[in-house]
C-alpha cells in the first residue's frame, strides 16, 4: 500500500520544515571577499589585468588541469573567441547539441560559421558520439560538446572521433567548473575549454569568463582576441592582420571575488558531490525516475542543476511529467523543466531556418518536453536531512505513479 499522496490530501513529506528553509544563500558571501573587494575600490586599478587577475588566471588553470587561462567578460564571448582563434569562419560548420544554451550555437553564427545541432544521449543528456559522426562532412571544423547541467560528455571518444577527421573539439565547461573525467580536469580534454560566471553557474563573479588551454600560441591568440590585439606574452607587438580582435574585458572585482571562491571550491564542491551522490543512491530503485548520468560512472561531476529523469516506460497508464511535477509540488519538493526547450525550440532563438542545420533530434524533443524534471544546484549545499526528505518524496510519488 503507497502513503497517500498531499496532491490528493495526505500529508507532505516537507511538512514540519519547508524545503526552501533548508537552503543556503547563493552565492555564497565570504568575508574576506568584502576586504578585497574595498581595497580594490579604493586602489583604483579596477580592470586591465590587475593582482587579482594575475593570481587567479594560473590558480584556475590549474585547478582544472590546463596550462593557461584568458579572462573575458562572459562565457559567450569566450566560445566565440576560441573558434576566431582556431580560425574558424564562413563556410565551415560546427557540431553543438541540441540541449544546450544558447551561446554554444550562438558563438558559431557570430564568427560566420553554421551551427549543426545534433541529438544527445537519453541518459547523459550530453551529445551523442555516434551523432557526431555522421553530422560529418567536409566543411565541418570543430565540435562543440557541452557538459550539461554538470553531466560529463564522453570525451575521450570525442576526441577520437575529432582527431580521426582532423577536427577542433572546444569545450563547453559553463555548467562544469572543477569536474574531471578519467582524473583529467574538463577543459583540457579539447584545444580549448570555455567557462562561464554568470550568476547562476558552479563559480560566479555575476557574469565573466575565460578560455583555458594548454597552446601558449593558442593563448596569445585568444588573449589578443579579446583584448583589441594586445598580448600578455609580447606586449607591444601588432597582431596577425588576421585576427578581427575585439574588447572583452574581465574586472579586477570580478578577479577578486573568483580567487576567493576558488580557495572555497573544494568544500562547496565536495558538500554537492556528497549530497548528489547520497540522493542517488537513496532514490537508486526507486521506479520510473533516475538521476541524469553522466557518461562513465567514476566522472568526478558537480551538480549545476540536480537533474532527474523520467522512465516513460515505466510510468502508470495517465501518468505523465506534468503529474509527477504537481505531485512532488504538493509535496513540497518543488522542481522545473530545465530550459523548458530544446536549444532550437527556445523562446529566445531567432535565428533563421538557413542559418543552421538540424538533424534528427528525437532525444533532445523527448528529454525536454516529458522527461526531465530539475531543481538548482542550492539544494546540495542543504542537509542530509533535507536531501533524505527530498528522496522521500521522490519515492512516494514515483511508487504510486510508477513499477
Ligand atoms: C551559461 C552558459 C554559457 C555562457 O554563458 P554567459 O552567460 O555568456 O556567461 C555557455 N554555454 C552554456 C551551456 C551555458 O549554460
Amino acid at each position: 500500500m503507497s502513503e497517500k499522496l498531499a496532491i490528493d490530501g495526505g500529508v507532505p513529506v516537507f511538512w514540519e520544515r519547508p524545503l526552501e528553509s533548508y537552503l543556503k544563500s547563493w552565492p555564497i558571501p565570504y568575508p574576506e571577499t568584502e576586504q578585497k573587494l574595498l581595497e580594490i575600490y579604493r586602489s583604483g586599478k579596477w580592470s586591465m589585468c590587475g593582482k587579482y587577475e594575475q593570481l587567479l588566471g594560473p590558480a584556475f588553470a590549474k585547478y582544472q588541469g590546463s596550462r593557461y587561462s584568458v579572462w573575458m567578460a562572459n562565457g559567450t564571448v569566450t566560445l566565440e573567441c576560441a573558434l576566431l582563434a582556431l580560425g574558424i569562419g564562413p563556410g565551415d560548420e560546427v557540431i553543438v547539441p541540441g540541449i544546450t544554451w544558447l551561446a554554444t550555437a550562438e558563438a558559431p553564427l557570430y564568427v560566420g560559421a553554421t551551427p549543426v545541432i545534433v541529438d544527445v544521449d537519453p541518459d547523459t543528456m550530453c551529445i551523442d558520439p555516434k551523432r557526431i559522426e555522421e553530422a560529418i562532412t567536409p566543411r565541418t571544423k570543430a565540435i562543440i560538446p557541452v557538459h550539461i547541467y554538470s553531466s560529463l560528455a564522453d570525451m575521450p571518444e570525442i576526441v577520437k572521433i575529432a582527431d580521426r577527421h582532423g577536427l577542433v573539439v572546444i569545450e563547453d565547461c559553463a555548467h562544469a567548473h572543477g569536474c574531471k573525467q578519467k582524473g583529467k580536469g574538463v577543459g583540457s580534454f579539447g584545444k580549448v575549454g570555455s567557462f562561464s560566471f554568470q550568476l547562476s553557474k558552479l563559480m560566479t563573479a555575476g557574469e565573466g569568463g575565460c578560455c583555458t588551454t594548454d597552446d601558449e600560441e593558442l593563448c596569445d591568440r585568444i588573449h589578443r582576441l579579446s583584448h583589441i590585439g594586445s598580448s600578455r606574452q609580447h606586449p607591444g607587438t601588432t597582431p596577425d592582420p588576421s585576427l578581427m580582435c575585439h574588447q572583452y574585458r574581465f574586472t579586477e572585482f570580478q578577479a577578486a571575488i573568483l580567487y576567493d571562491q576558488l580557495a572555497h571550491q573544494k568544500e562547496v564542491f565536495e558538500k554537492r558531490k556528497a549530497n548528489g551522490a547520497l540522493l542517488a543512491e537513496l532514490i537508486r530503485d526507486v521506479p520510473g525516475i533516475q538521476m541524469q548520468k553522466s557518461a562513465y560512472d567514476d566522472d568526478e561531476r558537480g551538480y549545476y542543476f540536480m537533474t532527474l529523469l523520467l522512465k516513460l516506460d515505466e510510468l502508470h497508464e495517465g501518468v505523465d511529467r506534468k503529474k509527477i511535477h504537481d505531485a512532488l509540488a504538493a509535496e513540497g519538493f518543488a522542481s522545473f523543466y530545465g530550459w523548458g526547450a530544446p536549444l532550437y525550440k527556445s523562446v529566445i532563438w531567432n535565428i533563421p531556418k538557413e542559418k543552421y542545420i538540424l538533424r534528427d533530434t528525437p532525444n533532445c524533443e523527448e528529454i525536454m518536453y516529458k522527461r526531465v524534471l530539475v531543481k538548482m544546484h542550492s539544494v546540495l549545499l542543504s542537509d542530509r536531512e533535507c536531501i533524505e526528505k527530498s528522496a522521500e518524496a521522490i519515492r512516494k510519488v514515483m511508487t504510486a505513479y510508477a513499477g
